[in-house]
């Protein structure tokens, strides 16, 4: 048996944890720069706020109903999910990590999944403050299922194919099933295709023929034949990449040379992190001429004699290619940095002509130290003076909370009276 257990709206329940004050209110959390809706409370959705949303468009329903908006702190809540993992994998053997506020289980198909449930819900909330929902099936794809259902109707649910789950399955609209998208959706109801229970009788070999082997894979997935097993293993990651949209244009080079380094720092931080090097770095850039609306990208790439994670070698290489492609003039609105063709730290290099690793032999252990520091005390605690030190450029986060979890200055206070 499957189970998939999802955290209740993520973001906003991360919140919640330390402001117990936003209980039972209308709370949004807003994206990069407070620009969209990317999270809302129960209370919100009753409001009708669409997943999404400008926050331009639902400024009135903010002052009319008095709803909370949190700039997103993704520092909290990938502390929090990292928390949850493991309060899981404490509890059971088999745990795919499927995504920051999701993970399936593969259980014994004869456990009492109501008693179950109850026991990872309870266990969660008490270790880490976030409810959740928790779908059991036969297959991940009916654990999904099962999951949407949980949210609605207590903290677990179950489902499968056989009679009993008929009137619910008609009653599940097809693009509620775990990939069904908008696309398939559409060619699914010209068929006639409209539910979960229409695709479930549906003639597998008939939807292999007239579509792919993977919608074959979710008819066989209704009917309890699982054929998505469980990742247990997270896949190596195949490329890195940070990206930033600027509040206002940046027109100065150095200005841009300095964010460009700053992520340069954080990709050498997650790249160590992850004991992974570099061989490609791609910067790309978004910008408009002055005096001109339309928007122009830029992309450029160099690829690197030796695979590296050292902080000072990529801040070296992204600055050159701005150096090199910067055009005055000129409004970016926009930078990214991709670090490409990643390969485990400890394999043998590439072999360069001209070797330059002897050169920067002593570099891993300045970056060593930065990182225990910066791990201790915050990210950008200690940072190259090729950085941006200016702030201008930085997200508009106007009520970002405080790093509560992972920042020693940002601890909670508490005060007896
Ligand atoms: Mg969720």
């Amino acid at each position: 048996m499957f189970a998939l257990v999802d955290c209740n709206n993520f973001f906003v329940s991360c919140e919640k944890v330390f402001r117990p004050d936003l209980e039972e209110r209308p709370i949004v959390v807003l994206s990069n720069n407070d620009s969209c809706v990317i999270a809302r409370s129960n209370e919100a959705k009753l409001l009708g706020i669409p997943m999404g949303a400008p926050l331009f468009e639902i400024r009135h329903l903010i002052k009319a109903y008095n709803i909370e908006t949190l700039s997103c702190n993704f520092e909290l809540y990938s502390d929090i999910s990292r928390r949850i993992m493991n309060v899981l994998q404490s509890l059971q053997k088999n745990v795919e990590i499927y995504s920051i506020d999701e993970a399936f289980l593969e259980l014994d198909a004869t456990i009492n999944w109501a008693e179950e449930g109850d026991k990872i819900h309870h266990q969660i909330l008490k270790y880490t403050g976030i409810p959740t929902s928790i779908g059991f099936g036969p297959t991940k794809t009916l654990a999904k299922l099962a999951t949407s259902h949980a949210k609605t109707l207590g903290s677990s649910y179950y489902i499968d194919h056989t009679p009993p789950y008929h009137k619910f399955l008609k009653a599940t609209s097809i693009s509620k099933i775990w990939g069904v998208g908008a696309k398939l959706t559409k060619s699914f109801k010209q068929h006639g295709i409209c539910n979960a229970y229409d695709l479930m009788t549906a003639d597998p070999s008939w939807v292999r023929r007239n579509y792919n082997i993977v919608a074959e894979r979710i008819v066989r997935e209704l009917n309890g034949f699982s054929c998505l097993p469980l990742t247990l293993v997270q896949e190596q990651k195949k490329s890195l990449q940070l990206t930033r949209s600027f509040p206002h244009p940046i027109r100065d080079k150095e200005n841009l040379k300095q964010i460009a380094a700053r992520f340069g720092m954080r990709l050498g931080f997650k790249l160590r992190e992850l004991s992974q090097k570099t061989s490609a770095l791609t910067v790309y850039t978004q910008h408009s001429f002055s005096g001109d609306q339309s928007l122009f990208f830029q992309q450029h790439t160099v690829v690197l004699a030796d695979s590296t994670n050292t902080t000072s070698v990529i801040i070296q290489q992204v600055q050159e290619i701005i150096e090199n492609f910067f055009s005055p003039n000129t409004d970016y609105q926009k930078i990214g940095i991709i670090a490409t063709d990643l390969r485990e730290e400890n394999l043998p290099h590439k072999h360069a002509l001209f070797d330059s690793s002897k050169a920067l032999s002593n570099k891993p252990n300045v970056d060593k130290v930065m990182d225990e520091i910066n791990k201790r005390f915050g990210l950008g605690t200690i940072h190259p003076l090729s950085c941006a030190q200016s702030t201008e450029w930085v997200n508009k986060s106007h009520n970002k909370s405080p790093a509560y979890t992972t920042n020693w200055t940002n601890l909670v206070q508490v005060k007896a009276q």
